[in-house]
């Protein structure tokens, strides 16, 4: 019982922060999205490919989390636009004050989407509240189609799936059909794209949906 209690004072407080974080975003006129994921799925070569399609349209920041290294910050630094890289040295997620004190580090005056690539972790970033305004779930299909029905919290809490590396429907073994119907089955209100980074499929649309929230 002890346990349960302190891991709940520690949520109230990531909440207390998380709170803070989204006003402060909001009054700065921020849409900020969080992309979680399991390792592997995709989300740095997505964040590349939006990047480089929306860099001359509206002004993007990224932070970007993980567990060791700062290569994928690297990664989108070449590509021009402000990045501020977590290190969490073995944690499993992010946290609302690790963001509050990244975001001190963006001048988030001059910016109109923020993105928070979390760390690679279908589990905890789903409890996390960081301060964003929407999850945005990435799963790939060389992941198989019941991911859905494992990790549900995460799918249930997004308001958007991708369904990356789509090119290589024809070599592994994942059923779309399904694994959308899983998904909605979860969650029926979930926006989905199909991209692959490869071929460049469905970034667009992705892209229209991001520039759609980001002038509401
Ligand atoms: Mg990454
Ligand atoms: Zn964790």
């Amino acid at each position: 019982m002890s346990v349960i209690t302190i891991e709940r004072k520690v949520l109230e407080k990531n909440d207390e922060i998380a709170n803070i974080n989204r006003t402060l975003l909001k009054e700065n006129r921020v849409f900020t999205f969080n992309l979680v994921s399991s390792p592997g799925s995709g989300k740095t070569s997505i964040l590349e490919h939006t990047v480089d399609h929306l860099k001359d349209k509206i002004k993007l920041g990224v932070i970007e989390g993980d567990v060791q290294t700062d290569l994928d910050a690297q990664r989108i630094a070449r590509h021009g636009v402000p990045v501020v890289q977590i290190v969490t040295r073995g944690g499993c997620h992010l946290d609302a004050p690790l963001i509050r004190d990244a975001i001190n580090k963006l001048d988030i005056r001059n910016l109109d989407v923020l993105v928070i690539e979390n760390v690679g972790n279908l589990v905890c970033p789903a409890n996390y509240d960081l301060g964003e305004e929407v999850k945005v779930v990435v799963i790939s299909t060389t992941e198989g189609d019941d991911k859905p029905l494992k990790y549900p919290a995460m799918f249930r809490n997004a308001s958007v799936l991708i369904i990356n590396k789509i090119d290589l429907l024809p070599y592994v073994n994942c059923n779309i059909q399904e694994l959308i119907k899983n998904a909605l089955q979860i969650n029926p209100k979930l926006e989905i794209f199909e991209t692959s980074c490869t071929s460049g499929a469905g970034i667009e649309s992705w892209c229209g949906w991001i520039i759609n929230r980001a002038s509401k």
